[in-house]
């Protein structure tokens, strides 16, 4: 398979295992797992190129986390086209290689605009909700994002919590323009990207509310 997100194109080399005998337990794990790995990938490779912060293997930890796995292994070196990352769900391990595609990244808005492919995606969905979903939050400048870090640090205590809803600046999707917060009802918001067939994900299992570009082809 292979899937474009905000311009890069993800060929998944899927190589799953597990080890429970609970077989709809282990299916659990597995789907849980790959969708871990898939975000995880994802992540680390746009930190990886030129347009990244360059913290690969942080990115793909904190993907991994935030949808309950493990990072167990990451070939992610800094300015890499490729990555690969391994995670782990009890004991169930996904793996899944991100491609970077720089020719798509270069067909986009550049500085300081929205993706096109997401800004079209959303504006589809936003028309379609008749006003029942709306957009919170899009692209965002470095100093923005500095200005979220700092009022969740204020808010959760300590970095470590702090980065379960915010990412550090520098590492944020939405600083890349690959990535919106929307509001309102986001179950219809689901309901209409299925129906329309519209290039949204949402890879944070924490943040229903985050929603990035995959285009499927
Ligand atoms: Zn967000």
């Amino acid at each position: 398979m292979t899937v474009l997100v905000g311009g890069m194109s993800l060929l998944l080399a899927v190589a799953l295992a597990w080890f429970g005998a609970d077989l709809s337990g282990a299916a659990a794990r597995k789907a849980r797992a790959q969708i871990a790995a898939d975000a995880a990938a994802l992540a680390a490779v746009a930190e990886s190129t030129p347009f990244g912060g360059g913290r690969p293997k942080a990115i793909a930890s904190r993907y991994a986390r935030l949808n309950g796995a493990t990072l167990v292994g990451c070939l992610c070196p800094v300015g890499a086209t490729a990555v690969q990352v391994t995670v782990e769900v009890e004991e169930v391990t996904a793996q899944a290689r991100a491609v970077f595609d720089p020719n798509a990244v270069m067909a986009a808005g550049g500085e300081g605009a929205l993706d096109p492919a997401l800004a079209s995606a959303v504006g589809q969905l936003l028309d379609a909700s008749a006003g029942r979903v709306t957009l919170v939050s899009g692209y965002r400048t470095h100093a923005e994002q500095e200005n979220l870090w700092a009022e969740a640090l204020a808010r959760h205590g300590d970095a470590e919590t702090a980065d379960d809803w915010v990412a550090p600046p520098g590492s944020s999707m939405h600083e890349r323009g690959l990535a919106v917060d929307l509001g309102g009802d986001l179950e219809l918001a689901a309901r209409l990207i299925e129906r329309l067939d519209l290039p949204l994900v949402r890879p944070l299992a924490n943040e229903p509310w985050h929603f990035e570009l995959a285009v499927r082809v």
